[in-house]
């Protein structure tokens, strides 16, 4: 079907040529510079007609995967009472991430970062047998989170789009195939999207080990690391790559011996003082674990990833010790501490930390250290927990090649979350053997609005934006580089492509030089261009691959007959 041309004449866009002063990523600047979005506050952002086309080809083909896979579209309020975000503790839990608010009597509501929760209502309502299930519904719908530092554009915005979808099974069996099609779902829609995408494994958090992956696009402004493995196709967010623990025999280890080291509190001066490598070291790290004190030991030459930690030992709050966690404890000497000796303390520690290993340490006596420290003979660990930062170069977890660490954004998000909501709410439904069944529940995510700038990151280069044509607000830009001959052609190329079911934008501005349209076209990035330009009185135009830079002169007609 034919679409109106969209001229420029008309269209509200306004190019800038300099950089908006608070942008700190590519596509932020190249999307305000070019017109499609603008900043409203930190974090909220108003669409511009380009933008909005955009946007809404996103949803569109997010939307037509979504209903192939069977999901039903729903729409439900942003602003939520606090109740049921109350009774599974995430009113609680979000802390300053949520937006909440009161009304006129006085009730607490909230602004939705996500639905879980009534979802969870609504199914519970709708669905009362196992004859109902499985049922799959979706949004796409306008979230809030009050992010603590919403730069980066509507990379992470405040106020952002997302498709959120939920499944609901009776078993297991039921929540793996949904959680299958939604996988496939989404290498579908990132597929047409024209993204360069991974999945890659993802940690569970406090939800238990149940499956989560992770869409990841590869760009340097994203604020993801993710470990991969050239050797054998292994990928996952770094925070859930876990070493595996593998115990050494240690049968020729001498005995733990001793060693006066005056002035070495830190790693780095003791391995220097000792002639020894950090790696060699082991660093005991005293952490408060609900208000407990625990130590964590990681070789000397490794930092701890306390999100990691957190997220091994959630719903525990993790925090560091302080000078005054020390008072009353003479056997935590700073700087000094050991694993062996350490009785009232529990001691958590990476998988390198292996049975057989053994180590430099702390004694537990200032200017101390101990050598030969066997893990397994001379102390125990409570539990191994991988908590270190990963490194490139680190042992890939399947296949022991080393790992490539790189940069990406978080577009997508799948997740296997178990029973936690249905308990909360006692969702069940009456199963085949006319006994009440707990339903199990997946979650789904896409950053519809983040997806846009995530394709703006891959593709734009220094001249402007440069979209895959399924998210381009137009097939062609054809644009009037000229007077009235050249205006005249070009308004005959644009009728005829839009004639042929092309999506067209023309630049038919008055007044305009030919070097400013064509900058505009390049900042704008439609993926082709078609000039009506210096040779137009002989019905010749130029097509120009905005990608590749390639022109090519030829007559109109064949340009169009190349494009229809
Ligand atoms: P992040 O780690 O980037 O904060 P998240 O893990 O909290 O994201 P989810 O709760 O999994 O995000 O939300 C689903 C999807 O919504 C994410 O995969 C991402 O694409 C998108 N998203 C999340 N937060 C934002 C935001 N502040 N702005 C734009 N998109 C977002
Ligand atoms: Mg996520």
């Amino acid at each position: 079907m034919s679409q109106p041309v969209q001229r420029m004449s008309r269209l509200m866009v306004k190019t800038l040529r300099e950089d908006p002063a608070d942008a700190e990523t590519l596509s932020h600047r190249l999307l305000v510079r070019a017109g499609y979005v603008r900043r409203s506050s930190a974090g909220v952002w108003s669409w511009l007609p380009l933008g909005k086309q955009v946007l809404d080809n996103v949803s569109r083909i997010v939307r037509e995967e979504m209903d192939a896979i069977g999901a039903q579209e729903v729409l439900l309020p942003a602003l939520l009472p606090r109740e049921p975000y109350e009774l599974t503790g995430r009113w609680e839990e979000y802390g300053d991430l949520l937006f909440r608010l009161k009304d006129r009597k006085g009730a607490d509501y909230l602004l939705g970062p996500t639905h879980e929760e009534v979802f969870t209502q609504i199914v519970k309502d709708q669905c009362a047998s196992y004859k109902d299930l499985p049922v799959m519904l979706y949004q796409i719908q306008t979230k809030y989170r009050d992010e603590a530092r919403p730069r980066s554009g509507v990379l992470r915005g405040r106020e952002f789009q997302m498709k959120d979808s939920y499944s609901f099974d009776v078993d297991d069996e039921g929540l793996a195939a949904s959680y299958a099609l939604h996988r496939e779902a989404y290498r579908r829609i990132f597929t047409r999207l024209g993204m360069d995408f991974r999945i890659v494994s993802a940690v569970s958090g406090a939800m238990g080990g149940s499956a989560s992956e992770e869409f990841l696009a590869p760009a340097a402004a994203g604020e993801d690391t993710f470990a991969d493995c050239p050797s054998c196709g292994y990928a996952a967010n770094t925070e859930a790559v876990t070493f595996a623990l593998a115990p050494v025999a240690a049968d020729e280890v001498g005995p733990v011996e001793e060693l006066d080291t005056p002035d070495t509190p830190t790693i780095e001066a003791l391995a220097a003082h000792l002639g020894v490598p950090a790696s060699a070291t082991l660093k005991n790290l005293l952490v408060k674990v609900d208000g407990e004190i625990v130590a964590v030991g990681v070789p000397g030459d490794r930092e701890v990833d306390l999100g990691k930690l957190g997220e091994h030992l959630a719903p525990a709050v993790v925090e560091l010790v302080t000078e005054a966690d020390f008072a009353g404890r003479p056997d935590l000497v700073r700087g000094y501490v050991g694993p062996q000796g350490l009785e009232k303390v529990r001691y958590l520690a990476d998988p390198r930390i292996a049975p057989g290993t053994s180590w430099v340490t702390g004694a537990n006596r200032a200017d101390t250290h101990a050598r030969n420290v066997v893990c397994g003979r001379d102390f125990e660990v409570d539990r191994h927990l991988d908590v270190v930062v990963v490194r490139e170069g680190d042992p890939c977890p399947a296949c022991g090649a080393g790992l490539r660490l790189d940069r990406a954004i978080e577009v997508g998000h799948i997740f296997q979350l178990g029973r936690k909501y249905a308990d909360a709410f006692g969702l069940d439904v009456l199963g085949a053997q006319g006994k009440p069944v707990r339903v199990t529940m997946g979650s789904y995510g896409i950053g519809v609005s983040r997806v846009v700038a995530a394709l703006a990151e891959q593709t734009a280069d220094e001249r402007g934006l440069c979209w895959p044509a399924a998210v381009a607000p137009a097939d062609v830009h054809v644009v009037a580089a000229g007077k009235a001959v050249q205006l005249d052609l070009a308004t005959r190329a644009a009728d005829a492509l839009a004639a042929a079911g092309r999506r067209v934008l023309l630049d038919d501005r008055p007044g305009l030089s030919p070097g400013v349209r064509l900058t505009d076209a390049e900042l704008l990035g439609v993926p082709v261009v078609l000039v009506a330009g210096r040779a137009a009185a002989d019905g010749l135009v130029e097509l120009q691959d905005r990608r590749t830079g390639t022109r090519e002169t030829l007559a109109l007609s064949e340009a169009l007959s190349r494009l229809a």
